[in-house]
């Protein structure tokens, strides 16, 4: 394609942005037309389904408080049932990306609509996007089934997320900007939303690790992780993507840790083939290293630092090596297992940069 073509294609959902925006649940199914609405969540956050249900009033037809991390397909056959018995006409997830995947799981097989209010920054209730496991194998999809209808970011519910996860989960943001920047569809409208997506989260996450429940930095945080997700909704993602997937699959490693260690890595293993990207970045972070001070940044915030702190065995970079050079996909530098090698060497140690 010449320099400067591209495709946009927008994805179709309604995002309700503020404080207090839970209140607009019931309106916001109201314009939907449903009447039997299942809430979803982790088992964690059941209290806030409860709350949920209070704000449906007679729409909530029923609560399932199972939602999984990686989104178990036995999980999403219990939640059928559910749906299947009490003649549910839509999903609310309220939670992380592990009800939001529930949701999405059970769209996609009913093709029922979802109102989804996040409480993380993992971004995954602006994309089209769905990972299952079943016997320890994830795998991932899209459909236009599992975009979620309307996405109501109420400011207020992250307030109660933990310093370290907020990191973490922020940290799961900024990769879906980085390597939308780099991303073979990219285009101008997605690089103006990474660049402003990293703008904001840089700015907004040491505030709210400061004062987590400040609400103009928690504002600022989901805002930015908002158009990060939007980012990941509509482009291909590469190698930090792709390794952070076999990674978490092998070796059941946590989602948001592993992103957050591989990401300065996987930045720095890019940087030398996407001099655009890089720039923005850059700019982005005020930086000239990029790659260097989101290494920092993850220390500031205490994340760990490296992937066998988290419980990556040290044969699994073989394996994983194995797997990048057997599926090949899109990334900006060609997979070698030279440098590859390096750059899961020094992340599983934690070597630095
Ligand atoms: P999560 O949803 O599992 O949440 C982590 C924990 O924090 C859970 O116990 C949850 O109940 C709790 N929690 C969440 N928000 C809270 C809050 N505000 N206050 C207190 N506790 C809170 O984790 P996650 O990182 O949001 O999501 C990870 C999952 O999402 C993985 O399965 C991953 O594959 C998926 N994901 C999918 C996409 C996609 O586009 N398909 C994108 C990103 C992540």
């Amino acid at each position: 394609m010449m320099k400067g073509s591209f495709v946009y294609q927008m994805l179709p959902a309604r995002v309700v942005f503020g404080r207090g925006t839970i209140a607009a649940l019931p309106a916001e199914a109201e314009r939907l037309g449903l009447r039997r609405l299942l809430v979803l969540s982790t088992p964690e956050q059941v209290g806030l389904a409860e709350r949920v249900r209070k704000f449906l009033g007679d729409r909530a037809a029923g609560i399932f408080g199972l939602a999984t991390i990686h989104t178990p397909i036995e999980v999403t056959k219990q939640a059928l049932e559910l749906v299947a018995a009490e003649r549910i006409d839509g999903v609310v997830s309220a939670g992380g990306g592990s009800a939001t995947g529930l949701g999405k799981a059970i769209a996609l097989r009913t093709d029922l609509p979802q109102i989804v209010l996040p409480t993380t920054y993992a971004g995954s209730e602006m994309t089209p996007i769905l990972g299952e496991t079943q016997d320890r194998r994830k795998t991932t999809q899209r459909s236009p089934k599992i975009q979620p209808e309307v996405v109501i970011y109420d400011v207020d519910l992250t307030l109660t997320l933990a310093p370290l996860m907020s990191a973490l989960s922020a940290f799961n943001a900024l990769a879906h900007a980085v390597e939308a920047l780099y991303a073979p569809d990219s285009n101008p409208i997605v690089e103006m939303m990474a660049e402003d997506g990293v703008r904001a989260i840089v700015a907004a996450l040491p505030k709210v690790l400061k004062e987590p429940t400040n609400p103009e930095a928690r504002a600022s945080l989901l805002y930015g992780a908002w158009l990060c997700a939007c980012c990941l909704g509509v482009t291909t993602m590469g190698l930090h993507h792709k390794l952070c997937h076999t990674l978490g699959g092998l070796f059941d490693l946590p989602h948001a840790q592993t992103h957050a260690i591989v990401l300065p890595y996987a930045l720095a293993h890019n940087a030398p083939m996407v001099p655009e990207a890089m720039t923005r970045l850059c700019r982005a972070i005020g930086s000239d290293d990029a790659a260097g001070a989101l290494l920092r940044l993850g220390h500031d915030c205490g994340i760990p630092l490296a992937l066998r702190d988290i419980g990556m065995p040290h044969d699994g970079i073989a394996y994983a090596i194995e797997q990048a050079l057997t599926n090949p996909y899109a990334n900006p530098r060609p997979i070698e297992v030279g440098p590859l090698s390096n750059l899961l060497e020094r992340a599983w140690a934690g070597a630095g940069l």
